[in-house]
């Protein structure tokens, strides 16, 4: 089969389906050539649905985008100097866009074939053959097939190949991308291409590519469905030491990882959250046994983002104290509430990870079923109603009431104002004494 269609039409979601229609018939409206290339290609002949779509336009990609962007509203970015651009649509739908280059065949004797050669060009870049396939949208053409590179018949068998010998010496970060598809899909690296990767490999190439490029495509490994099968992988090839320095891929380590696996793979009996952050989840894991310093020093490496060490550094120091606190001595419902309830939602699930103590267990899925949304019915308003000036009288008594609620002493609003009048009076708190109850 070298036309798509029948495929296009019944593997994909009717979102994505119309989608893609609408692309072509947008081109041809406006006198553009448009492909899908690469991964949306591969993965619609493996039968699955690829939201992020590569598109090669024959002109301007930016003003095909432009074009596409109006009649499908999404948030828009144009780099005109590049000549790409990228449209994110609601509901996870992407559209990254390239304009076809045209100079490497454009002597005399391609120009009757521009548009197929330019194309061509394109494919060639790419980094394994499986992802050298093109798909055309436009409705004259719709569907069909541009397999330059033998890139089905790949697929088919399984394989992971590289277009050229020099494909790893000039961008070493596809050494990366060859271990992440062949665990992914389950494919074998080609034999001469498995001898590149090793020569690149042994001559230190991935020390060529900045950090900022090295981390994102590690970053990716994490959104892999099995990160431990291409970790395991990397430790083979020797790499994960490079990437990872100061941490040893040890049996204790690799079994941390298999149970989060586990857990993630079920993530209604784990209690998993659907917002969780992997990423995240899968670097508390890997960095639990480190010291500050070297944690500090991998995350300054690896290039996170403010936001992420922050809620790197509370999982790693918190679920420690909350594990041995809650394992220790037993703690009132409240004192279980404020141990865990600053813990990002990735430490507890790290927390039953670490954990298979049925009481530890049984606690943190107390605290997520009845304490997490267990709260005072009344409020700071009826407070100040009752005369009390903010501050960290104010405070107090907030807290000790919700203390009390969550350790069940009061319930009901009645009760709550009982409990708060009572306080004020014990404590003397007035209108006058305001700031200072003691
Ligand atoms: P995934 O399913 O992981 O998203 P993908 O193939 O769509 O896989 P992307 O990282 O989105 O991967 O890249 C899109 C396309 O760009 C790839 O299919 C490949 O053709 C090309 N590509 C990406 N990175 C490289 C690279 N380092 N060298 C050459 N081509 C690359």
């Amino acid at each position: 089969m070298t036309n798509l269609t029948p495929l296009i039409n019944s593997s994909l979601s009717k979102e994505l389906h119309a989608t893609i229609y609408l692309l072509g018939y947008l081109a041809q409206r406006e006198s553009f050539k448009v492909f899908a290339v690469g991964g949306f290609v591969r993965d619609l002949l493996l039968g699955k649905e690829n939201r992020d779509l590569d598109l090669v336009v024959d002109r301007s990609a930016t003003e095909y985008a432009k074009h596409v962007a109006k009649i499908l509203p999404g948030r828009l970015q144009c780099f005109e100097r590049f000549g790409t651009a990228k449209l994110i649509l609601s509901r996870g739908i992407i559209f990254d866009l390239v304009t076809a280059r045209q100079e490497f065949y454009a002597g005399p004797g391609a120009l009757p074939d521009i548009e197929r050669s330019s194309l061509k060009n394109d494919l060639y870049r790419r980094d394994f053959t499986i992802n050298t396939m093109a798909c055309a949208l436009n409705p004259e053409k719709f569907g069909r097939l541009y397999d330059y590179f033998g890139g089905r018949e790949d697929l088919e068998r399984g394989i992971i190949r590289i277009l050229y010998n020099l494909s790893f010496v000039d961008d070493p970060l596809r050494i990366i991308r060859a271990i992440r598809f062949e665990q992914r899909f389950d494919f074998i690296i080609e034999e001469d291409t498995y001898l590149m990767l090793r020569k690149a490999i042994a001559n230190r190439m991935l020390e060529k590519v900045s950090k900022e490029r090295l981390y994102n495509e590690i970053r990716l490994v994490f959104k892999e469905p099995s990160p431990l099968k291409i970790l395991i992988r990397l430790n083979e090839l020797q790499l994960f030491k490079d990437i990872f320095p100061r941490l040893e891929f040890n049996g204790q380590l690799k079994e941390r990882l298999l149970l989060l696996e586990k857990r993630i793979a079920e993530p209604a009996e784990s209690g998993l959250e659907g917002n969780c952050n992997y990423f995240i989840l899968y670097l508390s894991a890997l960095f639990y046994d480190l010291s500050e310093h070297d944690t500090a020093y991998l995350c300054h490496l690896m290039r996170l983002k403010r936001k992420e060490r922050l809620a790197l550094f509370a999982i790693l120091k918190k679920v420690p104290e909350a594990i041995s606190k809650i394992k220790q001595a037993s703690v009132s419902p409240a004192q279980l509430y404020f141990l865990l309830h600053e813990l990002p939602k990735e430490g507890l699930a790290l927390m039953t990870v670490l954990e298979r103590d049925p009481h530890l267990c049984e606690q943190i899925s107390y605290f997520k079923q009845e304490l997490a949304c267990r709260r005072p019915l009344i409020t700071g308003k009826d407070l100040l109603e009752k005369g009390l000036k903010p501050g960290p009288a104010f405070n107090r008594v907030l807290k000790s009431l919700y203390e009390a609620v969550l350790d069940g002493k009061v319930a009901g609003k009645e009760e709550e104002l009982a409990f708060v009048t009572f306080l004020i009076k014990k404590n003397k708190i007035c209108e006058e004494a305001g700031e200072g109850d003691n």
